[in-house]
Order: structure tokens, then C-alpha cells, then sequence
């Protein structure tokens, strides 16, 4: 019966008390994302458009470009698909952008930085991304990758405004994105906590480095604390104003179905992770209330260890046993 319970997913992420979690897609293309709908995703929360180019020698035509993200839009009409500019760098070099010298990859240009190097890569990807979006039915919203400052996030969303794109948002991946995050949603509509690099920056380990898992651990409590602290801050910015300012985690933090529902207790707002993932989160999801999801948050921000917060939310969560 257990199993059953974890097999199926009816398209609409809740709480058991009908408390909403959208449950979105991570993709890297038009196949993933047909893959992903039909496994009953309620949009795609991470497309990681350098997927789309990872062998590429030379940077992709603007038609090119916009062919491959309309492939991914043509799967969700009416759904909010949240395209992610190009993150090239470190674990994912892009011939046409990285410089394979770099002594540091993981802290040097990689993500939005390229921007700074070559301004017009990022600006004809957006230019791309907006004229695909103009001939589709999907709801698309724009994200930047590796934000640390306020000043990135308003050049950024400067940027997709003169392009038409009028949903930007960033991705907070950075513990200086994390410690900021009010100021830096004054300029931009929303949120994606990006936990894979969080966890990091946050701990100083490489995540490519299987040595250091104990260390690169989305339970550490101080991924929690910072996570805990990007939503309070959009909370601020977006008191005040008319705009609600959400919160997502696109992270594989988002794909382990305890860590899931620890996440929505600290008031994370959407979750995406592999299509494959989908049904576990959201079994899980269902069997707790909103508020017991808040205790189970609070049990895994006070825990000394991330494998002791990791096993005490685990144990009161029976839908795993
Ligand atoms: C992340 O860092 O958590 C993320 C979603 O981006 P990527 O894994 O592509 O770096
Ligand atoms: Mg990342």
C-alpha cells in the first residue's frame, strides 16, 4: 500500500491540510520537458538552457537558441516554465564562455559573470528566450544564475525588462545572495534557492568532491539558517507592496522528500527536481499539515548535526518507514 502511496502523483502538490506546493521540473530540454508534463509536473521550475549547448564549440544562433527553448514551452502551455540564463562554468564549461585557465572555477567567472566578460552572449540569449516566449502559451520567467549582490539582480532585471521579459528573478546560490535577499528582491519579482551550490559556498566544499559529502550536506543546519533567512527577507521586500515575492527551491534539496517538507515548514513557496522525483516529494508532502511541517523545520534548524536533524524528521515522518 506504502508503495502505492509513493507511486503516483495527481498533478497538484499539497499538504494535507490543502495548503498549496507547487511541484515543478528540473530540465535540460524539449525531451525532458515532455518527459517531465507527462509525468505531471505543474511546470518547470529550472531549465538549465547551457544543457541545451554543453558541446558546443561556438555559441548557439539566436534561432538555434529560441527553436530550443520553444521545444520546452510547447510542453507546458498555460504552465510557468522559469528559464535559467546560461550558467556556464566550473562543473558545467561552455567552450564558447569559459576560461579553462582559471585557478578557482567554483569562485571565478562562471554564472552571471560571464555577463561581465561577454555582455552580449546574455544579451542575445534573452533576446532568444523572449522570442520564443512571444509565440508560446507557457508563462515564462527569467532567472540568473551565481547572484551575490542587490546590483546584479537590478542589472539583471533591467536587462530582461528592455528585452519584454517582464518576470525576472535570481537564483540565491551564493550566502551573500542569501544574507541579502530583501535588498535584492527590491529589484527583481522572484527567488530560486539553488541549494546544490548554497550548500557549497556555504560549507567551503566542493560538490563534486564525493570525499567531502559529509560536509556537502543541504541538512547542515547553516543551509537551513540561510534559507530560513531568503525567505524572511523576501517576506520584507515584499511587505508593502502589491507584489508577492516567492520563493522557490530548484536544488536536489527539493528531491528528498523529508529535506522537501522541512523546506516548505521554512516557508519555501515551490519545489523542482527531476520529473523522477515528483511522486515521492509529493506523497511525502501530503502526509503532514503545514504546521507540522513548521515543527519538523524548527526540529532541523536546532539539530546539532545534519545527520541527526536528517534522522529526527525521518522518524516522524511514517510514510517513509
Ligand atoms: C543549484 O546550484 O542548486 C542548482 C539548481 O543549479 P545547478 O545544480 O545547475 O548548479
Ligand atoms: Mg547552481
Amino acid at each position: 500500500e506504502q508503495t502505492a502511496a509513493l507511486g503516483t502523483f495527481n498533478g497538484t502538490g499539497t499538504t494535507s491540510d490543502g495548503h498549496l506546493v507547487p511541484l515543478l521540473a528540473n530540465v535540460g530540454s524539449g525531451k525532458d520537458a515532455r518527459a517531465a508534463a507527462a509525468a505531471g509536473a505543474e511546470g518547470v521550475g529550472l531549465l538549465r538552457t547551457e544543457f541545451c549547448f554543453l558541446d558546443r564549440e561556438t555559441e548557439p544562433s539566436g534561432e538555434e537558441q529560441a527553436s530550443a527553448y520553444r521545444e520546452v514551452f510547447d510542453a507546458f502551455p498555460g504552465r510557468k516554465v522559469v528559464v535559467r540564463t546560461l550558467d556556464a562554468g566550473a562543473d558545467k564549461p561552455l567552450p564558447f564562455l569559459t576560461d579553462a585557465s582559471e585557478p578557482n572555477p567554483a569562485l571565478g567567472v562562471r554564472g552571471y559573470r560571464t555577463g561581465t566578460v561577454s555582455p552580449g552572449v546574455l544579451t542575445r540569449q534573452l533576446q532568444a528566450i523572449a522570442r520564443a516566449a512571444a509565440d508560446t502559451e507557457a508563462e515564462v520567467w527569467v532567472m540568473a544564475p551565481m547572484i551575490s549582490t542587490a546590483a546584479e539582480a537590478k542589472s539583471f532585471g533591467e536587462m530582461c525588462l528592455a528585452e519584454g521579459l517582464d518576470q525576472p528573478g535570481v537564483m540565491v546560490e551564493v550566502p551573500s545572495a542569501a544574507l541579502t535577499s530583501e535588498a535584492i528582491l527590491q529589484h527583481v519579482g522572484f527567488a530560486s534557492l539553488g541549494t546544490n551550490d548554497l550548500t557549497q559556498y556555504t560549507m567551503a566544499a566542493d560538490r563534486q568532491l564525493g570525499q567531502l559529502a559529509t560536509l556537502n550536506d543541504s541538512w547542515q543546519p547553516a543551509v537551513l539558517q540561510l534559507i530560513k533567512l531568503t525567505v524572511a527577507g523576501a517576506e520584507s521586500a515584499a511587505a508593502g507592496t502589491a507584489e508577492a515575492k516567492p520563493v522557490g527551491v530548484c536544488g536536489e534539496a527539493a528531491a528528498d522528500p523529508a529535506l522537501a517538507v522541512v523546506l516548505v515548514g521554512l516557508g519555501v513557496q515551490t519545489l523542482s527536481m527531476s520529473a523522477r522525483s515528483l511522486p515521492t516529494v509529493a506523497a511525502v508532502l501530503a502526509s503532514v499539515t503545514r504546521t507540522e511541517a513548521q515543527e519538523l523545520a524548527a526540529l532541523a534548524l536546532a539539530a546539532p548535526t545534519a545527520d541527526l536533524g536528517r534522522t529526527a524528521v525521518r522518524e516522524r515522518l511514517p510514510i517513509l518507514e
